[in-house]
């Protein structure tokens, strides 16, 4: 399989900007606040905020409904950034993958898996992970740092710039979805990313509805009612596996927070009920989670949520502890789950040439990291 790198943005080139505010990822109320600061009235952030986030500028000077001498004064106090781009790579099955760079030199990865008249862009909430999946190989880097609302919202605003998909009502486009299922626990960064989603919610900015948005989590039971509470945005969790045993071995956090109480919270998540359903996704481990038995189990777990179960073909990676599981296997697995009622697609692998896929998100950071 062959694919495209290159090289984008020089490391030093986000520097210069060091003591200026970045206006991406602020509330309207953290905008206001600096705003007023200078003097300027809140209608100013009405103003900015359209060409920031509708517009997709990032530069004042563009910024034509406002006058020049404003535009020069903003840009003496503010900046408008986007995520460094150490490189950007595109699958051969379309799917592309930009691993990004921070102004601490930290570095995470954000992927758009293109489908034939949409796609969905798969954004990170942390640099590494706290929780240690034994199949998941962003779990075997060591947790860095969360990310701010700004790097969280700039990772979406960075692939709408790479396709050219300003402004925000522009119809059809590629990047119609977002998942928060990149690399982290979205839910260890709950207030970033709250709001970082909901600057990206925002009607008259970037303007994705909630429907449009997964947040896929492991199971941080206690933050789920709030979840819906302050977003409503689709849920996914990670389960696979149908008994506490076995996913207390593979999904550590599942010590803290059982299965019991993990489906309890989604049985009362408000989108369960709008007849929205919520997605189980489940990585199929050959001999570990996938005997028509754990079909039937999972079935009788999930029975009463309005649920849709994402099978997930283990993706590999160098050293890990698993294989996928056979073909076959998987289409039984898929096929008791889908008697039962539920829809159960298997999720094809996308990117695995750019090591993209789900799991992957590791290998190319570390080694751009070593090489810088
Ligand atoms: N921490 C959150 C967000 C990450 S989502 C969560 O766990 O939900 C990433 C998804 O890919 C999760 O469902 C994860 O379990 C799955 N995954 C991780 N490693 C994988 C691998 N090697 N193959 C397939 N899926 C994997």
């Amino acid at each position: 399989m062959s694919t495209t790198a290159k090289k984008l943005t020089p490391d030093a080139a986000i520097d210069e900007k060091d003591d200026l505010i970045d206006l991406v990822g602020l509330s309207r109320a953290e905008m206001e606040a600096v705003f007023a600061e200078i003097g300027l009235p809140k209608f100013r952030v009405k103003q900015v905020w359209h060409w920031i986030y509708h517009h997709g500028v990032q530069d004042f000077s563009e910024m034509t409904t406002i006058a020049r001498g404003l535009q020069a004064e903003l840009a003496e106090r503010f900046t408008i950034s986007r995520p460094g781009i150490a490189t950007e790579q595109t699958s051969t099955d379309g799917t592309r993958k930009w691993l990004m760079n921070f102004p601490d030199g930290k570095m995470a990865e954000a992927v758009h898996i293109p489908e034939f008249d949409r796609g969905a862009v798969c954004i990170s909430s942390q640099v590494g992970c706290t929780l240690t999946c034994k199949f998941c190989h962003t779990g075997t880097q060591r947790m860095v740092r969360n990310l701010t609302p700004g790097e969280i919202v700039g990772q979406f605003m960075l692939a709408r710039d790479s396709y050219g998909e300003w402004p925000s009502a522009m119809e059809p486009r590629l990047l119609t979805n977002i998942v928060m299922m990149g690399m982290g626990e979205p839910l260890y960064n709950y207030d970033n990313v709250v709001q970082a989603l909901r600057v990206i919610m925002d009607e008259e900015g970037i303007n994705v509805s909630r429907r449009r948005i997964t947040l896929s989590t492991a199971g941080v039971v206690p933050m789920i009612p709030q979840v819906g509470a302050d977003l409503g945005v689709q849920l996914a969790i990670s389960l696979h596996a149908v008994n506490d045993d076995l996913r207390n071995e593979i999904v550590p956090i599942n010590k803290k927070y059982p299965i019991a109480d993990l489906l309890d919270a989604c049985r009362v998540y408000p989108t369960a009920k709008n007849s929205r359903r919520i997605t189980f996704e489940y990585v199929m481990l050959k001999g570990v989670n996938d005997t028509p038995a754990d079909a039937r189990e999972l079935v009788r777990l999930i029975r009463g949520i309005p649920a849709k179960v994402n099978l997930i073909p283990f993706n590999p990676w160098p050293g890990a502890p698993y294989e996928c599981s056979t073909d076959d296997d998987i289409a039984a697995f898929a096929d008791i789950v889908n008697r039962a009622g539920y829809s159960s697609p298997v999720r094809t692998p996308r990117g695995r040439d750019i090591l993209a896929a789900c799991g992957q998100l590791k290998t190319a950071s570390e080694r751009e990291r070593k090489r810088v």
